[in-house]
């Protein structure tokens, strides 16, 4: 029930219609007796410091941040946490009060934790021998490529279509030579993809290749076995099973799935806004439950 206690958070993006968010954040609000509602707040471009500011005068407690907000919601918030300042994107607002009792912002970024935590919950531990291939230049491979990075992987390989967008990931994440040293940006084409992820531990696509209703694309060729060897992560979670994951669990290839990803950046936010120590396993889970059913397969 709605009531004069109920704290309220959501999710600015445009469009948000689509989005999971409401649909996981309030199951796992209402599965741990959490006084809490998470609403869809579509914002058009060019309104976004408006609703930021809107969501303060209405005692939001925080916000989630989606497409296209995540880098132009930056000059609305008072503090970035290290990581959202080196992303360059904010998919968290905490709203809190400072010593004098005036609002303050707060902008986060819980894509790169997320990311690996699903990793490591799928079974891959980052390593420094270890080497990853990354499809894709976009906010998702930045989030991806820095999570792996910090956990300590020893070298990340950039494909993309767009050659000069990997180039610049490359660049803005390998300002120090201990990162740059570990990054590497080249065209995606069949014989790229092929020779780097036969020397890699781990394949990420970060591209929206394969998502429905588009479901028979994969950015790994037809026809070619996937190297047994590898760990193959795709970010896309609708539907959950991609063809780039059954080609690789028909080599013998482990294969984990984008809502793991999406789940646990949830989590995240979840657990900063509520602060009550909850396991973010446990807030996962639920997550992930209430996910499956709107995907239809729970
Ligand atoms: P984005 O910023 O628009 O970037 C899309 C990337 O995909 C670009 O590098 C683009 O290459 C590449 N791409 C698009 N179509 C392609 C194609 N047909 N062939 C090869 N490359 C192609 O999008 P994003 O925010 O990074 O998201 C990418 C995907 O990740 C989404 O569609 C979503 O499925 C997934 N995602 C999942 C989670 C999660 O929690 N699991 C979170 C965020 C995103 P160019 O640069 O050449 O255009």
């Amino acid at each position: 029930m709605i009531d004069g206690q109920t704290k309220l958070v959501g999710v600015i993006g445009w469009p948000v219609a689509h989005s999971l968010s409401p649909a996981m954040h309030n199951a796992a609000f209402e599965a741990l007796g959490l006084n809490w509602r998470y609403v869809p707040l579509p914002v058009p471009p060019g309104q976004v410091e408006a609703a930021v500011r809107g969501l303060v005068a209405l005692s939001f407690r925080g916000a989630n941040v989606t497409v296209p907000h995540k880098r132009a919601v930056m000059p609305a918030v008072n503090a970035l946490s290290p990581n959202a300042r080196e992303l360059g994107a904010v998919n968290t607002l905490v709203i809190g009060r400072n010593a004098e009792g005036r609002p303050t912002v707060g902008g986060y970024n819980t894509d790169d934790k997320g990311f690996v935590g699903a990793l490591r919950r799928g079974g891959f531990e980052p390593e420094e021998r270890g080497r990853a291939v990354v499809v894709g230049a976009g906010g998702a491979a930045r989030a991806a490529v820095f999570g792996l990075l910090w956990s300590g992987i020893g070298g990340v390989t950039v494909l993309n279509r767009t050659l000069e967008r990997a180039q610049t990931l490359v660049a803005e994440l390998g300002r120090r030579p201990e990162e740059a040293s570990r990054l590497r940006a080249l065209p995606l084409t069949p014989e790229t993809l092929i020779e780097s992820a036969r020397a890699a531990d781990l394949l990420v696509n970060a591209t929206p290749v394969g998502m429905w209703p588009h479901v028979e694309g994969s950015v790994w060729p037809a026809g070619v076995p996937v190297p047994a060897h590898l760990t193959v992560f795709d970010q896309v979670y609708n539907p959950l099973e991609t063809r780039l994951l059954r080609q690789a669990r028909k080599s013998g290839a482990r294969a984990i799935d984008g809502l793991g990803m999406l789940v646990r950046q949830g989590a995240l936010s979840f657990d900063m806004w509520t602060n009550q120590g909850l396991d973010v396993n446990e807030i996962a889970a639920w997550m992930r439950a209430a996910c499956e059913r709107a995907l239809g397969r729970g």
